[in-house]
């Protein structure tokens, strides 16, 4: 990739992560959230992988590392990519609950320290909403057509249904574990929290069988 694609990449994922950051879109996970989930990794990347949203397991550095790590062990990819489907936190907040009516700003300084009640953050993460998911969904697929990586990992069924349904594949299943759009190949994987030695080497044969 020449040096010229690289400042485009750079320059589209720094003007992606400014909107994604004045993003209103989802009132309810504003409040629990202090820093929208950004990508992170090599800006010409061969292999992205989409986790559904952040979490305690990918939040975790050296996890992450070992993730890449092995990603390019097994599927032969030297540049690897992550980012998130949904970047605000869904959370059970004890804190707010009573105060939805008229709270519609963040509550999380940059600290996680809850304005409420100036304690660190105690809600519980859940999943995100459909709805959510459909809001989010579009920064997702300009992080993708931006980076052109020709191998996209989706990390679980929820990952995996709404991605590829917007590339135009409607049905899908892990026994068949690639779907090629456009000049993607899509690899259906299980959730982070289930990838092993078996799971990466399933993820190995999607690309060597493509
Ligand atoms: S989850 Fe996505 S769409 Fe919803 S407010 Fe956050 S950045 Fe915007």
């Amino acid at each position: 990739m020449s040096e010229q694609q690289r400042e485009q990449n750079i320059k589209s994922i720094i003007r992606l992560e400014d909107r994604v950051a004045k993003c209103r879109r989802c009132a309810p996970l504003l409040k629990c959230t202090s820093r929208p989930a950004v990508g992170r990794g090599d800006l010409e990347p061969d292999t992205m992988i989409v986790f559904e949203a952040a979490n305690d397991l990918n939040r975790n550095q050296q996890w992450i590392i070992g993730l890449h790590n092995s990603v390019r062990q097994y599927c032969g990819g030297h540049k690897v990519y992550h980012t998130f489907m949904v970047r605000c936190q869904s959370r059970v907040c004890p804190q707010s609950q009573g105060n939805d009516c008229f709270l519609t700003s963040r509550l999380l300084d940059h600290n996680d320290i809850c304005l409420l009640n100036n304690q660190p953050c105690d809600g519980i993460a859940v999943k995100p909403t459909n709805e959510a998911i459909i809001n989010c969904l579009t920064y997702l697929l300009e992080e993708i057509a931006a980076l052109r990586p020709s191998r996209v990992i989706l990390m679980g069924p929820r990952v995996t249904d709404f991605v590829l349904k917007a590339c135009g594949v409607y049905h899908q299943t892990y026994d068949r574990p690639a779907y090629r759009a456009g000049e993607h190949l899509f690899i259906i994987a299980k959730e982070e929290h289930q990838v092993d030695s078996s799971e990466l080497q399933h993820i190995a044969d999607a690309v060597g069988g493509m």
